[in-house]
């Protein structure tokens, strides 16, 4: 019998409206995990080679971890799974909330759907039984008011829990999320234009099934231990300490390497907004649409962004499901509900720096906006900043932008391409479906300042100051995510503390270090990309894995939810596998592993002459290559072998 899993998925066929519940072998669960493992397996063995991903063949998945529901900390996260519109290959995004033990609580470990409907949909399952319901009345609202309005109609004992669109998705943007818990986003991928094309609203879920664990004891015993690490608060610098900390790392030649806890006190204090001025300083955080630098975005600027300046309008925090540490926060102010989400540090940032725009309010507003659209900030400031380059250097001109003044830091102009973009209003309809495509459609040389890769905006970690970015930028099946691996993603996942084959790390090292490429480095790569696999099958959020796997004990919580007796090496054995599932995908459907790296300009090709990352360029092409070589995969082509390829259901 299946413990920590449900061992059920439901696939929902919207072309004749067909619901199918389907078991899942003990044996799929061992060899790929629940979550996004279980969603690239449904994935890599259903959808046709060459498949439209805005078409009927295209599988979208709604996922829950593994380890969900089962008393584990951090552990609440659902993930989305299909084939991106926006990079031609593997999609994933994830988001926290209260919505992915919900997916659990209906019996299930995933609800699939194939197909297209003739009309808006929208899925409620309640009380066990699956129903499609027609959403012609919520076509056309944003993401909080259909949550909202579904609420409202639905909520008997409880409240219902929801996963929907908003007009973003519907138009097929290829830069839409999916929203829950009204306004969070499962951003990356496109995956919210997926949902639009099947016409599939929302997916509405209340039902209460239990979740059965092998040992909830020793589940509540490590949870008790784990929480001592997270509850453990000293005092912390103020927001502008961080800064003029961050200040002086820059100028020193050494570096120490980072500890989670250090991260952890920044989160518990302010949120992922902790990092603005930080990374702006320290030449983390991309400037300019990444031609500037901390010399553009000035003390001054930034200063606007500050996390304590932020936080005045905070009112209250809240955590995901079975969080506890809690980084996010509800902001009060001039939003259509009063109130709105503590924007994310990589909302801020490409609403800001990224566009040298420092009207905190606008971030605020845009942020909101994009939320009730549901686009992806990321993706959205990453296209605005392009869209203002393109400007600057007469490729687009007043006539292309309807008479918008597309200048640095014209927040008006902004707020109004943003808009245009949500709509698909003029120059809005060719930017709505990201920079590589707009850049394709303006031409006139523009892609050298489309900042992607493989097609997905660059998130707001400067590949300069850590060069283990560029290669996560680069290797994934999913390019261009932030919340994998780095080099400092290493030191603070602490995985050699629990695999003692993998390398440890000095506590200080030259910067310049950084730069060379090692054979140790490609270990350290890889083994992120492999815990990550683990960590988005079992519904791990990537926060508390930063606090070290010594501290946050994912791997036994596995053992303690499933009864398996796996070693952490086992574990990371399932990553690789993982990791060669999705690489296996994206060349079925046509993907060269080669063509997904980042716009050069992100490798310091050519190297800044001034600023925090002045002089810096990453040798990528090697450290590629070095990492393909870490999964025995074909280093040159990248391609794994045929006995490698063998994910069928066994
Ligand atoms: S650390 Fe933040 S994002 Fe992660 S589970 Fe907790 S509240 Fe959610």
């Amino acid at each position: 019998m299946s413990t920590g899993y449900m061992g059920k998925i439901l696939m929902v066929n919207l072309s004749d409206s067909t619901i199918e519940e389907q078991d899942i072998p003990d044996s799929v669960y061992e060899k790929f995990l629940s979550g996004a493992g279980l969603g690239g397996f449904i994935l890599y063995n259903n959808i046709p080679a060459g498949a439209d991903p805005l078409g009927p063949d295209n599988i979208l998945g709604f996922v829950s971890g593994l380890l969900t529901g089962t008393g584990s900390l951090f552990t609440g996260r659902w993930m989305v799974v299909g084939k991106s519109p926006l990079t031609g290959g593997y999609g994933e995004a994830n988001c926290g909330g209260n919505f992915s033990p919900a997916i659990k609580r209906c019996g299930y470990d995933g609800i699939f759907f194939k197909g297209i409907s003739e009309k808006p949909v929208y899925l409620y399952i309640s009380k066990g039984k699956a129903e499609l319901r027609d959403a012609g009345h919520l076509w056309g609202k944003d993401a909080i008011e259909t949550e909202e309005m579904l609420i409202a109609d639905l909520t008997e004992k409880r409240k219902p829990k929801v996963a929907c669109i908003g007009p973003a998705g519907e138009k097929m943007s290829r830069i839409s999320g999916i929203s829950n818990d009204l306004g969070r986003m499962a951003a990356r991928s496109g995956l919210g234009a997926v949902m639009g094309s099947k016409k599939l609203k929302a997916v509405v879920l209340d039902s209460a099934k239990t979740i059965k664990t092998n040992n909830r004891n020793e589940i509540k015993d490590l949870s008790q231990k784990c929480n001592k690490w997270v509850q453990f608060q000293p005092w912390f610098l103020s927001g502008n300490g961080l800064r003029i900390l961050a200040a002086i790392l820059r100028f020193l030649p050494i570096q120490t390497a980072m500890d989670g806890m250090l991260w952890k006190f920044m989160l518990r204090k302010w949120g992922t907004i902790a990092l603005n001025q930080y990374s702006s300083e320290l030449g983390d955080a991309p400037i300019k649409n990444w031609a500037g630098s901390n010399l553009d975005f000035t003390k001054e600027k930034s200063n606007n962004i500050n996390p304590d300046t932020m936080m005045k309008s905070e009112v209250s925090k809240y955590h995901c499901y079975s969080c506890p540490l809690g980084c996010g926060g509800i902001c009060k102010g001039d939003f259509p509900n009063g109130e709105t989400h503590k924007p994310e540090y990589e909302s801020v940032l490409a609403l800001s720096g990224l566009c040298l725009n420092d009207n905190m309010d606008s971030v605020f507003q845009m942020n909101d906006r994009l939320n009730r659209a549901g686009m992806d900030t990321i993706s959205a400031g990453g296209t605005i900043a392009f869209a203002i380059e393109c400007y600057e250097n007469g490729i687009l001109t007043k006539k292309d932008t309807d008479g918008l003044e597309l200048t640095w830091g014209n927040t008006e102009a902004m707020i109004a391409l943003m808009e245009k973009m949500i709509v698909r209003d003029g120059i809005g309809d060719i930017l709505a479906d990201g920079v590589k495509i707009a850049a394709e459609k303006i031409g006139k040389g523009s892609d050298k300042y489309a900042m992607h890769a493989g097609g997905q905006e660059l998130p707001m970690h400067d590949s300069r100051f850590d060069p283990g970015f560029a290669v996560h930028y680069a290797v994934e099946a999913n390019p261009g995510r932030h919340t994998i691996g780095s080099q400092m993603y290493y030191e603070m996942y602490r995985l050699w503390k629990k695999d003692k084959s993998l390398p440890g790390i000095w506590l200080m090292y030259r910067k310049k270090s950084k730069y060379k490429v090692t054979k140790k480095k490609a270990i350290h790569a890889a083994a992120c990309s492999k815990f990550v696999n683990v960590l988005n099958g079992a519904g791990g959020c990537v926060f508390g894995a930063q606090i070290g796997v010594d501290r946050v004990p994912f791997f036994e919580w596995l053992n303690a939810a499933t009864g398996w007796n796996k070693t952490p090496a086992d574990y990371l054995e399932i990553g690789k596998r993982l990791q060669t599932m999705k690489q296996a995908f994206n060349i079925k459907h046509g993907i060269d592993p080669k063509s997904t790296k980042p716009n050069v300009r992100a490798l310091g090709q050519p190297a800044m002459t001034q600023g925090a990352n002045k002089n810096r360029t990453v040798d990528l092409d090697k450290m590629i290559s070095d990492y393909w070589g870490q999964f025995g995969w074909n280093t040159n082509t990248g391609k794994p072998s045929e006995t490698e390829i063998n994910f069928d259901q066994e």
